[in-house]
């Protein structure tokens, strides 16, 4: 583990600690982050420019420099006249994330940035270097409301939704970084003279474990092609919306910045729809407007428990939208999207790992049809305050061993970055 201070830290106002239960929708109106380019979405980009004084064809070079070249550097725009570079850059690429600490861990495999926003609230964001993908995961969020005992983030309230522009500048930042650093990583089962080959055999060596955006298999990998295998790839191939915050609790937001990544360049990084993955509690009316936007992100449903009773102490949400409503509403994103479904599943030792709820789970899934689902079960990570673990292996193999035995693919999620507060459920932004 490395640690290097950036910035001095501030602490943001935060909000009172919800009572168990508590569910938080409407998050507090705090000022408003500078306005971005990627804010906005191409025809908005030429308004703006032409608000500003400017051709509107201008958006479009902004555009370039900042999707598909990756920089915010007024000196590198030297297609743009001199006299305006600044102010362009200053009105429309505004630096909105500074970091305030770097952490990596897994021998520099999984790299934690805590941000601060203008407003000093504060996120994470984490990027994992596997074999074959480079994976972000972000925040779309400060804090959460959804008030998941279990999770470090839920434990401390909302204190804010991010714009489009600061969700996607959490994946910019770290595409940047990618560009200009190629830091060396050692990839956990990797051999030395890792190839092409040899790639799926360092995953195997994972042992069967699924990483963190993995579904994207066959498609091409950009970045991955002629780079030494020793290093990491150079470009981002998976966005996972599972760091802090519920998303679909801040849908235009998160929908915009959906849009921004897989916009083909140089609208936006021209990433693929099924790179992407929404993480939710299961907020049921919008995963049904996720479905009908026509952009085939991956869907992940966290359910931690395939009956009421214990889902709605484990995700509160399930007072307002039962586990069978849930699973409907993840079925119908599978049929309208043709994207198979994630299920999440936190294994908590006594609480949620017992056979007869891999069995429920298992019927629950097949009642609704066959091919569409897996299932992502996940060693709970330690938060702090809390009575409960993980899992026993041995259970959690039963666990995983009934589920298949329903015919669900199931593959336990790997726990980078435990050891920096960087795992599911982990972020909670503390400078301390
Ligand atoms: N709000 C979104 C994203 C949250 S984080 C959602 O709930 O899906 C992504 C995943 O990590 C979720 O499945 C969440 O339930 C899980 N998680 C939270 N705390 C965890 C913990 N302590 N151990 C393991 N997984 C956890």
């Amino acid at each position: 583990m490395a640690e290097d201070a950036v910035g001095p830290d501030e602490p943001a106002g935060l909000p009172g600690r919800p009572r168990p239960g508590q569910l938080t929708f409407t998050a507090p109106r705090r000022g408003r982050p500078p306005q971005h380019l990627a804010d906005l979405d191409p025809s908005e980009r030429r308004a703006a420019l032409e608000a500003l004084g400017h051709k509107g064809f201008r958006a479009k070079q902004l555009s370039t420099h900042y999707f598909e070249r990756l920089t915010v550097d007024p000196e590198a725009m030297t297609d743009l006249p001199k006299a305006i570079r600044a102010e362009l850059v200053a009105a429309l690429l505004p630096p909105l994330l500074t970091p305030v600490r770097v952490l990596t861990a897994d021998g520099g495999a999984t790299v934690k940035t805590l941000w601060r926003l203008h407003d000093g609230a504060l996120v994470e964001s984490v990027l994992m270097h596997y074999p074959r993908r480079t994976t972000i995961c972000i925040s779309s969020q400060a804090g959460c409301g959804m008030n998941c005992p279990f999770c470090a983030t839920g434990q401390a309230g909302l204190t804010r939704n991010l714009s489009t522009a600061e969700i996607v500048e959490q994946v910019l930042g770290a595409a940047r970084e990618l560009r200009d650093r190629h830091v060396p990583v050692a990839l956990p089962g990797d051999g030395a003279d890792l190839g092409g080959e040899a790639a799926a055999g360092g995953e195997a060596a994972l042992g069967g474990e699924t990483d963190l955006g993995g579904e994207a298999d066959d498609d091409p990998e950009p970045g991955a092609r002629g780079e030494p295998a020793a290093y990491g790839h150079s470009r981002i191939s998976n966005v996972v919306f599972m760091g802090m915050g519920e998303a679909l609790a801040n849908y235009r937001a998160a929908i915009g910045a959906i849009r921004r990544l897989v916009d083909p360049a140089p609208d936006g990084l021209g990433m693929s729809a099924r790179g992407v993955t929404m993480s939710t509690v299961g907020l049921v009316p919008a995963i049904d407007r996720l479905a009908a936007e026509g952009i085939p992100v991956t869907l992940a449903l966290s359910l931690h428990a395939p009956d009421d009773e214990l889902r709605e102490e484990l995700v509160p949400i399930n007072t307002r939208w039962k586990v069978d409503d849930a699973l409907d509403a993840a079925h119908r994103y599978f049929q309208v999207t043709g994207r198979r479904v994630s299920i999440e599943y936190a294994l908590i030792r006594d609480v949620n790992d017992q056979a007869w709820r891999a069995d429920l789970l298992g019927d629950k899934l097949t009642a609704r049809g066959r091919g569409w689902v897996h299932v992502n079960p996940i060693p709970l990570n330690p938060t702090p305050g809390s009575r409960w673990t993980a899992s026993r292996a041995g259970v959690e193999q039963q666990f995983v061993e009934r589920l298949r035995a329903h015919g669900i693919p199931t593959t336990v999620r790997d726990t980078r970055g435990s050891d920096i507060d960087g795992a599911c459920g982990q972020l909670a932004a503390a400078t301390g």
